[in-house]
This record gives structure tokens, C-alpha cells and sequence, in this order.
């Protein structure tokens, strides 16, 4: 993977690599290459070798660049924290780490930890020999290991080989139209620790010799700002900031986006009136994308048609399989076989939990490997889902997120969906709460237009004629914002807790 930017450097050495909107750092792909070197050399120095594990804690930036492809250089294992987890120690401790790339020195009583701060400026440090900077590492060696939060609490390390993350690039590469050109401005304000940035973002881009510009955090009106100073051509979002810019006004909306040819959303799904939205001020649909960590990360997208179909995230990508499995999970005793056709499609609502298959993904959770791909190459995602007749995957939830009430499933997707029909509603969480009577109820969390007038009454009697009984709401409250993850994802399980603790 590292080699990526050796080849951006050699075939594009005065192209602009990075634009850091933050700190205004600019650095063409040779520059990064030398930045890159300097630093893979203080690596060694601080005793780094081969297939040691280097933590990256760094915002989204040109030094999160640096770093992550130097860690890379000196053969280690990177691994992208959360720069604002006040509390890296369990993740250090679990990774083994030994080092961080950071700019502020990492002090935990628990690990012991060299903090190395990345070459920016490579021109100003001494070259040092690069010769023993050949790790020849790539295949199935790790290229990260990248945490996610997962559902149990504890935490989950994705090991991500050099195949498997190149694979992705080759696959999204592959798509028409094509998701990053040579030509292109890629903005990301999403953070970079995560896999939708770190894949979709740098990694395609670097691939393609193309410029990426970075902003630590998505602030709207200066991220519009930004997208029309710096000439930006693709947007890499998450739902939540095209909800925001979708409420900025029509025409400074088209303006600031005029020189955009794609806008992409991926990690939490989009709602139709966001995409419609979105396209009635820019003139530009929304391209959504499915993935996750585990498969480095994207299976599907709508560029694969080149149709944003709202509420679809697309087909997969070429090398990429898809099939939809029995989600009652061992039914008989027997683990669902994607390849058995007896066992596809077998839920009764037509529904099945999404499994996939192909080079791009992973090589299972970080120390042993435990729990990846079957013997078949098949990996169970714990999303629930549906084909619809033209082929393409709609997401329905995940699996953990259903509730039940009184024994049926209620799938908030579905209940958010009718909700959102509602013009006074600009976004909405669905979430089980404990009841006495039904095991769970269907709560409502409701985030009004500006000035809109709405009763929890007029959402209960919306939804009352339009869904079954046990799907109609029971609380219903209004809140002037959704919590969200840093990686652009409801916090359902603290809508839940409220409610838990409120009950008490
Ligand atoms: P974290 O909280 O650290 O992000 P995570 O367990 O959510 O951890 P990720 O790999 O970031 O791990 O998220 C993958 C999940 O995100 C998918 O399994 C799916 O549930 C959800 N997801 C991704 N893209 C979409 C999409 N377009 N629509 C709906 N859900 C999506």
C-alpha cells in the first residue's frame, strides 16, 4: 500500500497531493514522498521493525497522511486511532502498540508508548539512507488494524492485509463513473482513523495521483466554503452533513458545489428527501455506497448502475459478491451457506442478512484472526437487507438494532421511513424501549424543521394509518439534534438509555 505513494510520486511529482484546509499545508505527491521517507526513517529509529504495530493519532490532515503511509514504509502495522478518544490506552494495550505518530505526545500511565511526531516538511530535515526503508511486505501481510466500536462494547481490531485494502481500490477503480480521476479534488471531512476515509478517500485517491483535501471536521458553511475555494470535484460524505447542507439555502448550495461532479454518501443510510434535496439545489444525485471495516470497506454502491436509486445502496462492485442468507442465523444446527441455494432468500419477509464475499476482505479480528471469512470466502455481515426486482440492495437494519414488540419485528428503517414522510420532519431515529406490557415499544426521537409545527399526536396518527399496530410509535419526542458517532452514525444505543434511565 505504501508503494501507492512512491508511484503517485513518480508519475504525478508536481500534482497537488494534499490541500489541508486547516493549516492551509499544501504538498505535491513528490513532496509527500519525501515527507513520508523522513518519517518511515524516525520510525526505524525509535526501533520500529517489520510487522510492528505503529498507532496514527492525528486528525484529518496532511500529517494523518504522513503518517499513515510512513508507518507503512517502515514495514509496521498502522493503526488509526480516534485522535479525540481521550482514553487511547485499551486500544494501544490490544494492538500491542509501541509507538504513535501524533502530534501531541500520548502520556498513559497504563502502556508504555514513544510518541514520534511526523516529518511535514521533508525538504528541511536531514534525507537520511532510505535502503533500509525496502520492507518488502504486501499479499496477506497486514497493512491496519482498524477498531470499531462493534456492538459488544469490547473492542474489535479488523485486520486489513495489503491485498485486501488494494483490492478495494481496484474495485472502486473499476466502477463507471468513476468514483476518483486523476483529475480530481477529493474533499474529505470525515475522519480519517475510519475506514470510508482512509479507503474511499486516500487510499482511491492516491491511487489515482489525485488531490485530497482535508478539513479536521465537517463545519457546513465552511465546508461549502471550501468546496468552491479549492475547486473540489468529489465529496466524500456521510448522511448527516448532506442533512445539514440540504437545509442551507437552494441557491448558495448550488453555488458553492458548482464546480462538483460527484457528491458520495456511505456509512449510515440516506434519506430519500435528503437525496432529492441535495439534487434539487446542486443539480447533482447523491451516490450511496454500503460497506463496512471488514470489507476495506465498500460492497455496493448506486455508481455500479449509475442511478441514484433512493433507499438503494446499489449492486456490488466488479469482484465483489453479495447474497442474502437465512438471518435466524443456524437454523437446524447447521450455519447458513450462502452457496446453498436452500439457503438464500429463505426469510419469510423476503429479507436476509447480507453476506459477502471477494479479495477485499479481511483477514479476521486482531490477535488470532478469529472470526473471518468461512471456508468458502463468506463473510456474515450483521446487516439485514433485501434485493429488490431490478437487482439492486436495499438495506433494511441491522440486525442488532430491531425491536420487538410483543414478539414481532419491528424494523426502525421501515418506521423512520413513514415518519419521514412528514414535511415538518427533517430527521428521525427509531429505538426499542423497554415496556412492561409488549418487552419493547417503538420509540420516536424527531428532529423538526426550523419553525415547523408538529404534535406527537400528528406523527402517531400518521404512522397509525400507515403501519401495523405494533409498529405505530408509542413515545414519540423531539430533540433539536440526532447524536452522532464520529464516523457519521446514530448513537441508537444512547436514544435507548435515555429512555431506560427516564423510566427509572
Ligand atoms: P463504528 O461505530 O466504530 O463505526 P461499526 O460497527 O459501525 O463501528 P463500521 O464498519 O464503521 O463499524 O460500520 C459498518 C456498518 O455501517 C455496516 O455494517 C452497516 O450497518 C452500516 N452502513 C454502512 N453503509 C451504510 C449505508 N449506506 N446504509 C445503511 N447502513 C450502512
Amino acid at each position: 500500500v505504501a508503494d501507492l505513494v512512491a508511484e503517485a510520486a513518480r508519475t504525478r511529482p508536481d500534482t497537488l497531493a494534499l490541500i489541508d484546509t486547516a493549516t492551509e499545508v499544501t504538498r505535491t505527491w513528490s513532496e509527500i514522498e519525501l515527507a513520508v521517507r523522513a518519517t518511515a526513517l524516525r520510525l526505524r529509529e525509535a526501533g520500529v521493525v517489520p510487522g510492528d504495530r505503529v498507532a496514527v493519532r492525528l486528525p484529518t490532515s496532511s500529517a494523518f497522511v504522513v503518517a499513515f503511509y510512513a508507518a507503512l514504509r517502515a514495514g509496521a502495522i498502522a493503526v488509526p486511532l480516534n485522535p479525540y478518544d481521550p482514553e487511547p490506552a485499551t486500544i494501544l494495550d490490544h494492538s500491542g502498540a509501541r509507538v504513535v505518530l501524533t502530534a501531541r505526545p500520548v502520556e498513559t500511565a497504563d502502556v508504555p508508548v514513544t510518541s514520534v511526531e511526523p516529518v511535514l516538511d521533508a525538504t528541511a530535515s536531514p534525507g537520511g539512507s532510505a535502503g533500509d526503508l525496502a520492507p518488502g511486505r504486501g499479499g496477506e501481510d497486514l497493512a491496519a488494524l482498524l477498531y470499531t466500536s462493534g456492538t459488544t462494547g469490547s473492542p474489535r481490531g479488523v485486520m486489513l492485509s495489503h491485498r485486501a485494502l488494494l483490492a478495494n481500490v481496484t474495485q472502486l477503480r473499476s466502477v463507471t463513473p468513476s468514483p476518483v480521476e486523476p483529475s480530481d479534488r477529493v474533499f474529505v471531512a470525515v475522519p480519517m482513523h475510519h475506514v470510508y476515509a482512509l479507503g474511499c478517500g486516500l487510499l482511491t485517491a492516491t491511487a489515482a495521483g489525485a488531490t485530497v483535501v482535508t478539513a479536521p471536521r465537517f463545519e457546513v458553511r465552511t465546508a461549502l466554503s471550501d468546496c468552491l475555494y479549492h475547486r473540489v470535484t468529489v465529496v466524500l460524505g456521510v448522511p448527516g452533513m448532506y442533512v445539514e447542507m440540504a437545509a442551507r439555502p437552494a441557491d448558495e448550495l448550488g453555488e458553492h458545489l458548482s464546480t462538483v461532479r460527484l457528491l458520495l454518501s456511505g456509512a449510515a443510510p440516506l434519506r430519500p428527501k435528503v437525496l432529492a434535496d441535495i439534487r434539487a439545489a446542486t443539480g447533482l444525485p447523491v451516490f450511496e455506497g454500503y460497506g463496512l471495516t471488514e470489507a476495506s470497506p465498500v460492497v455496493t454502491s448506486t455508481l455500479v448502475t449509475g442511478y441514484a436509486k433512493p433507499g438503494s445502496v446499489g449492486r456490488p462492485l466488479p469482484g465483489v459478491e453479495v447474497a442474502l442468507v437465512d438471518s435466524d442465523g443456524s437454523a437446524g444446527g447447521a450455519a447458513p451457506d450462502p452457496d446453498d441455494p436452500d439457503d438464500t432468500f429463505d426469510d419469510a419477509d423476503g429479507t436476509g442478512l447480507v453476506a459477502v464475499r471477494g479479495a477485499n476482505l479481511f483477514s479476521g479480528y486482531w490477535p488470532d484472526g478469529a472470526h473471518g471469512p468461512d471456508a468458502n470466502g463468506w463473510f456474515r455481515t450483521g446487516d439485514v437487507g433485501y434485493v429488490d426486482t431490478d437487482g439492486d440492495l436495499h438495506l433494511v437494519d441491522r440486525a442488532g438494532d430491531l425491536v420487538l414488540v410483543n414478539g414481532f419485528n419491528v424494523y426502525p428503517h421501515e418506521v423512520e421511513g413513514v415518519i419521514c414522510e412528514l414535511p415538518q420532519v427533517r430527521e428521525v431515529a427509531v429505538v426499542g424501549v423497554l415496556d412492561e406490557r409488549s418487552g419493547e415499544a417503538v420509540k420516536a426521537v424527531i428532529v423538526p424543521e426550523p419553525g415547523a409545527a408538529l404534535s406527537e399526536q400528528q406523527v402517531i396518527d400518521h404512522c397509525a394509518a400507515r403501519l401495523a399496530g405494533y409498529k405505530v410509535p408509542k413515545v414519540v419526542t423531539f430533540a433539536d439534534v440526532l447524536p452522532y458517532s464520529p464516523t457519521g452514525k446514530v448513537r441508537r444505543v444512547g436514544l435507548r438509555d435515555v429512555e431506560v434511565l427516564r423510566q427509572d
